[in-house]
């Protein structure tokens, strides 16, 4: 085939697939004009997961008429003018790429009303081309209906998720903007159900609480440095705070939502030795950065930027998050005793131990491990004989035992002894704890809804539930062995694994007998990392040894190790 100039709608469409390419993308896209444009409150409406509709209104500056018609023109934007505007970017957008793209792929109308204008006007587009631009009528802001997206793309068409999938991503990426902007009031809409309303507020933290709901808000460290140009805002999760997945980790560079590997690998190394594995930090890294020092050019969806001092940014990034964990340290209480308000208290002693300053060194070296079938051999029938004698690195247990030494790993130990009690309950029909007063629990949007539709099947497993509206539940029955302190803890346990469930399309009862219920015992031991009072650990070590058995969990990990007398004398040359 000769060379030859592609016709325009065919340059427009390849250019669009590269901006738009679900309708996560527009929508991303509408609501930062609508947050450029300094709206004070953002409407979304979308219908089939975005497929068959996406409309935004915004109360924002609006647009006269010929700016209007030159809005879904490729490369024409208000923002910026010259090369210079381009290393000084403060607005999200600056392309002049994103309406045209939308227009290139739908049907299109736009009605907007500057403000001081007499009128408002009415653009329609399809696939590219202008249709029509009429004077019409409304306050002074914009409205952007799409309908019909990838009418005439079919190839994209196909690869579009099922409605489901899209409004996920539609619903987060504006759980992201509504974070970023807490002074503007959000209403998002799919179908006719609501699916996220945030009314304006003063503060970013506030933002979090209508969002995430108390009890997530109130696990969050606000971080804060500046260094040389740099400055570094937001909040992060206490270790005790574990999301099942990196989904909630922003990073905002200069206002804007970026992924950066660099910058994720900084957030976990903070944690390291500070949550269980597959467990992640809840994280709003907020940089602020003269714009000369960063390219947001380099992404067509502007998802990644490039430093020119990567080190200085990563550096003060580890600075803030290592400044706000070690000033705060968790400790959470073990067994039904403690009072749920006593959860979380500061201890600074123990956070010297998170920072990994270690106070008390016991080096037992690695060729001294015991292997499992050391100490099968070595088993006795275990008595309530066992003395604590306090705990190492906020982890495990020193425990003199008849034979000799044990060291008992805390979180193991706790998730067995519960694991088994739930297990002993639900073979003889679930023992319920009925609340007089029922636990209130605020969970995501996405997640209640979920929630709100299997009640029943919830019910059946024993955590009764009503829901109260705005993500709000009361919380009526909860299993017996994890009522008392961790029904918070447990309950937003089922609810993550719920939803993972449910989007990955697998059984629901059968994931809740039987991943629920190590999970459940996992989400309410106590941690590692976790400070426990003598006497919880020594009522911790004999609930362990009424167990069939204590030493192994059914994973194959080993719950205690340990080194007989005649061992140790050994080592010391005694024997
Ligand atoms: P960009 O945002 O990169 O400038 P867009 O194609 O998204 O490009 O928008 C083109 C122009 O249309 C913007 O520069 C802005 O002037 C105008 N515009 C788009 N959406 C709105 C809105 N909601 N309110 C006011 N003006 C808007
Ligand atoms: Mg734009």
């Amino acid at each position: 085939m000769p060379i030859h100039r592609l016709d325009r709608a065919l340059t427009l469409k390849i250019a669009a697939g590269e901006v738009v390419d679900r309708p996560a993308s527009i929508v991303k896209e509408l609501a930062e004009n609508a947050i450029d444009a300094r709206s004070e409150r953002i409407e979304v409406l979308f219908e089939d997961g975005g497929r068959s509709r996406i409309v935004i209104r915004d109360d924002g500056t609006g647009m006269s008429e010929d700016d209007l018609r030159l809005s879904i023109e490729r490369y024409a934007t208000s923002k910026i003018s010259s090369e210079a505007d381009l290393s000084n970017i403060r607005s999200l957008g600056f392309r002049g790429e994103a309406l045209a793209s939308v227009a290139a792929v739908s049907r299109l109308k736009i009605v907007t009303k500057e403000s001081g204008e007499e009128s408002a006007y009415e653009l329609v587009a399809e696939g590219g081309e202008l249709v029509r631009c009429d004077p019409a009528a409304r306050p002074t802001g914009t409205t952007v209906d799409v309908t019909d997206l990838f009418f005439n793309v079919p190839a994209r068409a196909k690869f579009l998720g099922s409605a489901r999938t899209e409004s996920l991503h539609i619903h987060r990426i504006l759980q992201r903007l509504a974070v970023l902007c807490p002074e503007i009031g959000w209403e998002v809409r799919h179908g006719s159900r609501e699916v996220l309303l945030a009314p304006r507020v003063g503060s970013q933290r506030d933002r979090l609480v209508q969002i995430y709901g108390g009890e997530i808000a109130e696990a969050l460290i606000p971080i804060e440095i500046e260094r040389e140009n740099v400055r570094i805002t937001g909040f992060v999760s206490r270790p005790d705070l574990r999301r099942s997945n990196r989904r909630d980790q922003m990073f905002v560079v200069n206002g804007r939502f970026v992924s950066d590997r660099g910058l994720s690998f900084v957030l976990s190394s903070a944690y390291r030795g500070m949550l269980r594995p597959g467990s992640f930090p809840l994280a709003l890294v907020q940089i602020e950065l003269p714009p000369q020092l960063v390219d947001v050019n380099v992404h067509p969806r502007k998802e990644e930027v490039r430093f020119a001092q990567v080190r200085q940014v990563q550096d003060a990034v580890a600075a803030a998050l290592q400044k706000a964990l070690s000033s705060q340290a968790v400790v959470v209480p073990l067994g039904p005793s403690s009072p749920r308000g006593a959860a979380h208290v500061n201890a600074p002693e123990h956070a010297l131990h998170s920072s990994g300053q270690r106070t008390l060194n016991l080096h037992l070296g690695r060729e001294m491990a015991v292997s499992k079938a050391v100490h099968e051999a070595e088993k006795v029938r275990p008595q309530a004989d066992r003395l604590v004698l306090g705990q190492i690195h906020a982890t495990y247990l020193l425990v003199e035992s008849p034979e000799g030494l044990e060291i008992v790993d805390q979180h193991i130990a706790h998730e067995q002894i519960l694991y088994t009690k739930l297990q002993r309950e639900w073979a003889g029909g679930i023992a319920r704890q009925v609340f007089l007063l029922p636990v209130r629990v605020e969970v995501p949007f996405e997640q209640a809804a979920i929630i709100a539709s299997h009640l029943a099947e919830l019910a059946e497993v024993g955590v009764v539930l009503d829901e109260f509206g705005g993500g709000t539940f009361l919380i009526r029955e909860f299993p017996q062995a994890l009522a008392n302190s961790q029904a918070r803890t447990g309950f937003q346990q089922i609810v993550e694994m719920l939803a993972d469930t449910l989007s990955e399309g697998r059984d629901l009862k059968q994931m809740l007998y039987t991943k629920l219920l190590s999970n459940l015992a996992c989400g309410a031991a106590i941690k590692a990392g976790d400070a426990i009072p003598l006497v919880e650990a020594q009522d911790l070590v004999d609930e362990l040894m009424k167990l069939e058995d204590p030493y192994t969990c059914p994973h194959g990990r080993p719950i205690i190790v340990s080194y007989s007398k005649h061992e140790l004398d050994k080592r010391f040359k005694r024997a």
